[in-house]
């Protein structure tokens, strides 16, 4: 089952250096999650041939406008696209005040069912759940209402080992009940599911850190998780500056990795700052080896091969 992170823009603040803010896909087995759509983010999506009528949910982290900026362009083209099937964007208050009155000025009624769901960014909160994935909020700590979301895929079926279904010509409930770990009985025959199945893969997890300032307390409830995307604004040495700002900076972000012992980290909301990332990469290594770097267009899979020790 696919579970990958796109990266669609992976800067803070402002577009520079080649870079674009934040916004990036979680695609998990066929659905397509939008989280967070800065400036330019359906400009990203055409550029890495996403299709946009993929989107059914979209994640806001927060109301700064690195974050997105980018929605009211979004939607108005699924306006103008003629979309039919309805949008959920989940946010902190304001959000659908801010669109609504965008869409007011231009008298826009839009074509397609465009639902909002508040979280308050106080607690964690479930926002969506399907048979394979839960999304949850993890509350941030910023100068304004900001949650992280944490992708936690559901234990799957057990899988038939090939060839079995095709020799035993088992009809398709027969399949679900195997699956689920159940023997059954076939043409005389009883066939055992933990003879013919094989487990599934390990649920994997995905936690997306929006911007927050260093505190320890985050790294419970995203302890052991596959992959954390983490904000790396500042360098070491400025972390008044980032404590001020409510962000973090790439040896901070390495400590809570560390603390919560994920398994891969990638850094990314580089600062501005920063036209070369190389300086961030080595900080948070020195801390946290099993880390990289956020590059916009690199998908990166949730569910990696164990780090190697050597
Ligand atoms: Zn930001
Ligand atoms: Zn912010």
């Amino acid at each position: 089952m696919t579970f990958e992170v796109l990266i669609l823009g992976s800067n803070s603040s402002i577009p520079v250096h080649g870079r674009h803010p934040t916004a990036q896909i979680v695609h998990h087995d066929e659905q397509y999650f939008l989280v967070d759509c800065g400036e330019g983010t359906q400009m990203r999506m055409a550029a890495f041939k996403v299709k946009r009528s993929k989107i059914q949910h979209i994640f806001i982290s927060h109301l700064h406008g690195d974050h997105y900026f980018g929605l009211i362009g979004l939607l108005t083209s699924y306006h103008l696209l003629q979309r039919q099937t309805p949008l959920h964007i989940y946010s902190p208050p304001g959000l659908e005040e801010i669109i609504n009155l965008q869409f007011r000025y231009s008298d826009t009624r839009l074509v397609f069912p465009l639902h909002f769901h508040v979280f308050s960014g106080q607690t964690m909160e479930t926002l969506y759940e399907s048979d394979t994935l839960t999304i949850s909020t993890l509350p941030m700590q910023h100068r304004i209402p900001c949650c992280g979301f944490l992708f936690r895929e559901k234990k799957g079926l057990k899988r038939l080992k090939p060839g079995v279904a095709e020799r035993y010509r088992l009809p398709t409930p027969m399949i679900a009940q195997l699956r689920q770990g159940k023997n059954v009985w076939w043409n005389d025959i009883e066939l055992k599911s933990e003879e013919v199945t094989t487990e599934p893969p390990p649920p994997a997890t995905y936690a997306f850190f929006s911007d927050t300032r260093y505190d320890e307390r985050l790294a419970e409830p995203i302890a052991g998780i596959d992959l954390l995307y983490h904000e790396a604004t500042f360098l070491s040495g400025l972390e008044e500056r980032a404590a001020l700002t409510h962000h973090s900076t790439a040896a901070q972000a390495a400590l809570l990795a560390q603390k919560a012992g994920v398994k891969h980290l990638l850094l990314g909301h580089f600062g501005s700052r920063y036209p070369e990332l190389e300086p961030l990469l080595n900080e948070a290594k020195a801390i946290f080896p099993h880390v990289q770097l956020a590059l916009e267009g690199h998908r990166y899979a949730v569910r990696q091969p164990a780090p190697s020790l050597v």
